[in-house]
């Protein structure tokens, strides 16, 4: 109602009275009178509200009933407050409708979800990759519609870092990705793709790589036999055949570490992880600073090694080959009488195997980018140590299959440290620390 409202009501009621006292005044009654205007008054006032009331709960789209006086205003304002309102509904449901068209036009499924875990609304491909029907499954928990139980672990785990790959529970031949987002309280949003062209890329990308390193290992293996041959009877050969045929024996040596190391990615790419056994990491430890101190040689670098008497969970060949690769990029990346230290160890944050140098260290810009493939800090000193830039993409996809994570840090000038990190679940036993020089 607007502020003219109160001063109408208050006239009307004014003149009323003013009437019946005069009329009373002439009956000689005013009291009895002004007794009845005010009842008449009351009573027209109760029929204007009964008007009001039929009209909002029955005929809220229709003209406001004619009324005068104070009533006509309220009508009036509450029509005009309704048709604002209705304008904005309006505008609200079309803006709700284009999102619902757009979200229906995406090739990914998008879900909400409650903080119970109930489905709450979905698009039409989040219906045909995971074969929702609104009519059953509209409040229904998610994870009793999606009954895999790696989606009920990671939904449950809420640690949403990582998306999620499994097959659909519609078609087993096609792979889903999910990706789930928490917002406002504890509510979540799941998007979900059709993953399985990527994955069949990836499949042929890995069998191309893993059957042309296998088919190019059995000619070099040839090539390299007999080109060690030739070194051997060197002295029975024109002395100017030495010099290319010492450098074709080392490139040949360079490319067989290459197919290796490109077979052993492939192979940790494409298999399961072998059955878990408790490896004696000490041991493995010494036996690599032997091999350390055998490549180190002519540099006579100091290479040690501490390690507390805990055995790990996990397959004994995968982790010497990641040790094996961190401490000989130390020997290869230290100069000579450098420091080479690698610790083992258990705290409560979980099992840990560190490989500190002095040597060159890293730039910091390169470091996120060490463990991709063929990927070198530094072109011309890889070039000096005839690497095969394959070694810490090795030692990641080793951690990947141990539930562990690669750290590295390093100072350009000063040296390196890369530290491995595994779960506590990992640990074998635990009994004194042991220091081996
Ligand atoms: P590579 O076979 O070239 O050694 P890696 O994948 O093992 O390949 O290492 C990638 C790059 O990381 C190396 O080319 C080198 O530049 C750098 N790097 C690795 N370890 C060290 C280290 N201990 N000190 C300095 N640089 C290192």
């Amino acid at each position: 109602m607007n502020n003219n409202g109160w001063p109408v009501a208050f006239r009307q009621l004014s003149l009323a009275l003013l009437l019946a006292w005069f009329i009373g005044w002439m009956l000689g009654n005013s009291f009895a009178i002004i007794a009845l205007a005010l009842a008449g008054f009351l009573g027209w006032h109760w029929y204007q509200l009964h008007r009001m009331r039929a009209w909002l709960l029955n005929q809220k789209d229709v003209e406001p009933p004619e009324s005068r006086g104070v009533w006509g205003l309220v009508f009036d304002d509450i029509y005009h407050l309704q048709r604002r309102q209705q304008k904005s509904q309006s505008r609200l449901k079309a803006v709700i409708q284009r999102i619902e068209d757009g979200t229906s036009a995406l090739k990914d499924g998008v879900l909400m979800v409650n903080n119970q875990g109930n489905l709450e609304w979905w698009n039409t491909a989040a219906s045909q990759l995971l074969g929702l029907k609104e009519s059953q499954d509209l409040g229904q928990p998610i994870t009793n519609l999606v009954r895999a139980p790696e989606f009920k672990a990671y939904f449950d785990a809420s640690q949403y870092g990582e998306p999620l790959e499994m097959p659909a529970p519609t078609n087993s031949d096609v792979q889903l990705q999910f990706q789930i987002t928490l917002y406002s309280l504890q509510d979540r949003l799941i998007l979900c793709r059709d993953v399985s062209r990527i994955k069949q890329l990836e499949a042929m990308r890995q069998d191309f790589v893993a059957n042309a390193s296998h088919e190019l290992s059995t000619p070099l293996t040839v090539i390299s036999g007999y080109l060690e041959t030739f070194i051997d009877h060197l002295d029975t050969l024109p002395p100017h055949w030495a010099r290319a045929l010492k450098q074709m024996h080392q490139q040949s040596g360079r490319m067989e570490s290459l197919i290796e190391d490109l077979l052993m990615l492939s192979r940790l790419e494409t298999t399961q992880l072998k059955e878990h056994n408790s490896v004696n990491v000490p041991e493995l430890l010494n036996a690599l600073q032997l091999d350390a101190i055998a490549l180190s040689h002519d540099k006579k670098q100091h290479i040690e090694v501490e390690a507390q008497w805990i055995n790990m969970l996990g397959v004994s060949s995968e982790l010497g080959s990641a040790f094996g690769n961190l401490i000989f990029n130390a020997v290869k990346y230290t100069q000579a009488k450098g420091a080479i230290k690698i610790r083992w160890w258990q705290d409560d944050a979980g099992l840990h195997l560190s490989v500190t140098d002095n040597g060159l260290g890293i730039d910091s810009p390169h470091i996120p980018r060490l463990t991709e493939r063929f990927y070198r800090a530094d072109a011309s000193r890889h070039a000096e140590t005839g690497g095969t830039g394959l070694g810490l993409a090795i030692v990641k996809h080793v951690l990947l299959r141990h539930e562990g994570h690669l750290q590295i840090e390093s100072t350009l000038g000063k040296g390196s440290c890369f530290t491995c990190h595994f779960p506590l679940t990992r640990t074998i036993e635990e009994s004194e620390e042991t220091h081996i020089n």
